[in-house]
């Protein structure tokens, strides 16, 4: 069996016959990998820790007839302990991050970059003050989808390609210059949608101009840009229902079990 090192972060772990487990690894040269960890869970166990929001060096023996790996070695390079102001939050959306790669990246799929955003994203939540985790993890989500080929369209209409400015929309009322404007979502087409261009009986998500804007600065801000934009926790609330549902549509996965601590989050302020 061929020896292989990487470098990689834990998505998850389930315990596996007797003393053993299954990890999954986000590594940098290989991508999702699936690895035993045999006699893991034992105490005699002579390897290093497996630590969660860590970079870890791993070294494993890959079997070519099977494609499992079974790990040897285990180093850590670097933890990101989220304990700062705020761990609660921080808490959940590294976990909300790993939960994200671990339903959309591919077995043996390599993505470097996608990697290296990852332990950039984490080392930030884990040391930026609290007030700009949410954006932070917003932008990350919004790469993670675009680098693995899901990128939502907010610049104009997913059917026909008019730009944004020109499918505004205005509630009806007496002074309708006044009235705000707003777009419609749809996370089935993944993008805005204009009038023209809507089905009946489909989902949309409405959004104010404001939103779409705050969404469209995100999606194209640098991680460190964007944990300098403070935000509403509503509003926060709206773009991660929105997003979610864009990727359920998109990828069959399921709503993020770390998002439900948002409830939680919402009366602790972060
Ligand atoms: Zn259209």
């Amino acid at each position: 069996m061929p020896q292989v090192k990487s470098e990689g972060i834990i998505l998850k772990s389930v315990n596996w016959k007797e003393n053993s487990r299954i990890v999954t690894f986000f590594t940098d040269n290989a991508g999702r990998q699936s690895i035993i960890d045999r006699g893991g869970r034992s105490i005699k166990s002579k390897r290093g820790r497996l630590q969660t929001f860590s970079r870890l060096e791993i070294e494993y023996f890959k079997s070519e007839k099977s494609g499992m790996g079974y790990l040897s070695e285990v180093e850590s390079m670097e933890s990101f302990l989220l304990e700062k102001d705020g761990a609660l939050g921080r808490l959940t959306f590294a976990s909300a991050a790993l939960e994200i790669l671990n339903d959309l990246l591919a077995e043996d799929e390599p993505h470097p970059e996608l990697y290296d955003i990852t332990i950039q994203f984490l080392r930030m939540t884990d040391a930026i003050p609290k007030s700009g985790i949410i954006s932070l993890f917003l932008a990350y989500f919004l790469k993670t989808m675009s680098y693995l080929g899901y990128r939502p369209n907010f610049a104009g209409c997913v059917s026909c390609g008019k730009d944004k400015r020109e499918i505004a929309l205005r509630g009806n009322g007496q002074n309708e210059s006044e009235l705000p404007q707003f777009y419609f979502f749809t996370p089935e087409r993944g993008g805005l949608v204009c009038s023209a261009c809507q089905m009946m009986g489909a989902y949309y998500i409405k959004l104010k101009l404001d939103r779409l804007s705050t969404i469209y600065r995100l999606q194209t801000s640098s991680l460190a840009e964007a944990c300098k934009m403070t935000m509403k926790f509503d509003e926060a609330e709206e773009i991660i229902e929105l997003l979610t549902d864009f990727m359920k549509y998109q990828t069959g996965t399921k709503d993020l079990n770390s998002i439900k601590f948002l409830e939680k989050l919402k009366k602790t302020k972060l």
